[in-house]
């Protein structure tokens, strides 16, 4: 391989495979960091993407991945890269938690988000599995349900995105409970938008379990009291990974992440493009696949021509 890439491509999860996958038919040549945790490494099942609905998402990698390897043109690095610089020449240095150091020409930012978990036990433990962000990826699995909860915190303590949500909800469920946590201000603002079919519980909770069976989710209260729903709703906060935007200088959105010219993606930093979570409000998998394949276009568009290829 050669000793400067073409593209230096930071995560290589739905967005970066999906770029890696555009640009190696042009001939480019890629060089994928990956720390494999992907935000959707919670579930154990993929929705919304054709062709492979309810399968494993890290199969749904794996099969990009093998294709990739098959086309000689892209390796890959399983760990986190640390630090980035633009140099004078224009390309970029990379160095990595191995501290080793690589080059490209160009550089595509797929690192996704974190997720910020709100301090209540038993959080972290259910989320993905009890506790969904998105009703379109998993409400219909539970189609059917009596009663589910939503926790107004975060961003969903906003009026305008509970109701949303809840709505959401009701697809699935007979009746949403809404939690304020304690929160008498999100409740104030909560009872002057309430509908048919939903409730405000105000009670602070204490923790968050799984019961034996597994069929649900059960909150316990400060008071000692307990709940049995079969699923709650809450989208933790999100911030962009690692500090590689910043040491670009990456123009920034508040709430959305780095600010992106589409249709090809590129940033506020000449060489630099970015896809999926980390640079849109549309976090999920078919939006990232669809900016990475469209990074890749602009990103080829922007290399000269590699070696004609017969
Ligand atoms: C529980 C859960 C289930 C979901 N299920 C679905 C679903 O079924 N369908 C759907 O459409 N959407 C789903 N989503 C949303 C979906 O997971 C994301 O929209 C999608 O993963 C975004 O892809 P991405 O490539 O932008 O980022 P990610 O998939 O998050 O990948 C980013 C990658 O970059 C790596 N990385 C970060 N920083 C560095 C660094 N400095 N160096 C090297 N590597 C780095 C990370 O380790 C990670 O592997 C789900 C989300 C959650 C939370």
């Amino acid at each position: 391989m050669p000793k400067t890439y073409d593209v230096i491509i930071i995560g290589g999860s739905h967005a970066g495979i999906s770029a890696a996958l555009t640009l190696y038919r042009a001939f480019h040549t890629c060089l994928i960091f990956d720390s494999g945790k992907p935000r959707d490494a919670a579930s154990d099942k993929v929705r919304l993407t054709n062709g492979w609905e309810g399968q494993d998402p890290q199969a749904f990698r794996a099969t990009s991945v093998a294709d990739l390897e098959r086309s000689g043109l892209v390796d890959f690095v399983s760990h986190k890269a640390t630090t980035i610089s633009k140099n004078s020449d224009g390309n970029f240095d990379v160095v990595d938690v191995a501290e080793s150091k690589w080059t490209g020409r160009r550089v595509l930012l797929a690192m996704g988000v974190e997720e910020k978990y709100p301090d209540i036990d038993g959080y972290a433990e259910n989320y993905g599995s009890l506790i969904y962000h998105c009703m379109f990826c998993f409400g219909n699995d539970k189609k059917g349900s009596s009663v589910a909860g939503l926790l107004a915190m975060g961003i969903l303590a906003h009026p305008q995105h509970t109701i949303i949500n809840a709505r959401d909800a009701l697809k699935f469920v007979d009746s949403v409970t809404l939690y304020t946590n304690g929160d008498s201000q999100v409740e104030k603002a909560l009872s002057g938008v309430i509908e048919d079919r939903l409730s405000i519980d105000s009670r602070r909770i204490k923790s968050l379990a799984k019961p034996y069976d597994g069929t649900g989710i059960v909150i316990e209260f400060d008071t000692g009291e307990k709940q049995s729903l079969a699923f709650l709703v809450h989208k933790p906060d999100i911030e962009v990974s690692g500090a590689i935007p910043e040491q670009l200088g990456c123009e920034m959105i508040p709430e959305i992440g780095i600010k992106v010219t589409p249709p090809f993606n590129s940033t506020s930093v000449e060489g630099v493009f970015a896809a999926g979570d980390c640079c849109s409000p549309l976090r999920n998998i078919p939006s990232a696949m669809s900016m990475g394949s469209f990074a890749g276009c602009g990103i080829a568009r922007s290399l000269p021509p590699g070696p004609l290829k017969k």
